[in-house]
C-alpha cells in the first residue's frame, strides 16, 4: 500500500451528449498522472471506437462471467447494453496511490460510493438545457432518430440523480466546464486525508533540528 497519497476515484457522470466525453479527453491529456478507467460492455463498437482503448467490447456470457467471478466493482444496464468496471486495475491504482477518472452513469457511481466511499469524488454535469442537449445529440450523424429519443429518455432520468453527487457543474462552456473540473481535483487532492506524507512531514517539520 502506497503511504504517501489516498488515490482518488474521480466519477464523472451525465447525460449522453452533455460533453463528458471531451471533457474526461482534455483532462487526460493535461495530466499524465491520471489513468482511465476502461469499462467492459455488451454494446457493439461505434465507428472509430478502438477495443481495449474506448472500452473492452465483449459478449453477454464473458459480462455474466465477470460478474461471477466477481472480477467488476460495479456494472448496470444502460439504454439495452451492459456496462462494467473491472476491479483489478482499480485496486491497482489504490495500491499504487494513483488517481483513476471513471465515465460511468449514476447506477455505478451509486456502487463505487457505496464499496469505496474514502476514494470516490464525483462530479455531475449538466447540459444548458434539455434543448440544447437534444442539438447536441442530433449532431451526432452516427445517432438516429430511434436512438436519439431514446437517449434523451435517458438523459431526463440520469439528471433526476444530480444531487447524489459530491459537485455538479453546467457544461454552458467547454473550456470553462474543464476549468472547473480541474479545480475539483486539484482541490480534492489537497485534502487532508488524502496526504497520507503529512503525518511524518509535519513531525519532521516541528522536530529537534
Ligand atoms: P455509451 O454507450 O454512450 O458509451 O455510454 C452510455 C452510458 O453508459 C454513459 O452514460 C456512460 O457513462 C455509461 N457507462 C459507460 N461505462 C460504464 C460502466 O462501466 N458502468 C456504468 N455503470 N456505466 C457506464
Amino acid at each position: 500500500m502506497n503511504t504517501t497519497r489516498r488515490g482518488l476515484l474521480f466519477v464523472l457522470s451525465s447525460p449522453s451528449g452533455a460533453g463528458k466525453t471531451t471533457i474526461t479527453r482534455r483532462l487526460l491529456a493535461d495530466d499524465p498522472s491520471l489513468s482511465m478507467s476502461v469499462s467492459v460492455t455488451t454494446r457493439p463498437p461505434r465507428d472509430g471506437e478502438v477495443d481495449g482503448r474506448d472500452y473492452h467490447f465483449i459478449d453477454k456470457r464473458a459480462f455474466d462471467d465477470l460478474i461471477a467471478t466477481h472480477a467488476l466493482l460495479e456494472y448496470a444496464q444502460v439504454f439495452e447494453h451492459w456496462y462494467g468496471t473491472p476491479l483489478a486495475p482499480v485496486e491497482q491504482a489504490l495500491e499504487d496511490g494513483r488517481d483513476m477518472v471513471f465515465d460511468i452513469d449514476w447506477q455505478g457511481a451509486k456502487q463505487v460510493r457505496g464499496r469505496l466511499p474514502n476514494h470516490i469524488v464525483s462530479v455531475f454535469i449538466l447540459p444548458p438545457s434539455m434543448t440544447e442537449l437534444h442539438d447536441r445529440l442530433r449532431r451526432r450523424a452516427k445517432d438516429s432518430e430511434k436512438v436519439v429519443i431514446t437517449r434523451m429518455a435517458k438523459a431526463v432520468d440520469e439528471v433526476s440523480h444530480y444531487d447524489e453527487y459530491d459537485y455538479v457543474l453546467v457544461n454552458n462552456d467547454l473550456e470553462q466546464a474543464l476549468v472547473e473540473v480541474k479545480s475539483i481535483l486539484s482541490a480534492e487532492r489537497l485534502k487532508r486525508t488524502r496526504q497520507l506524507w503529512l503525518v511524518s512531514f509535519v513531525a519532521k517539520l516541528l522536530g529537534p533540528n
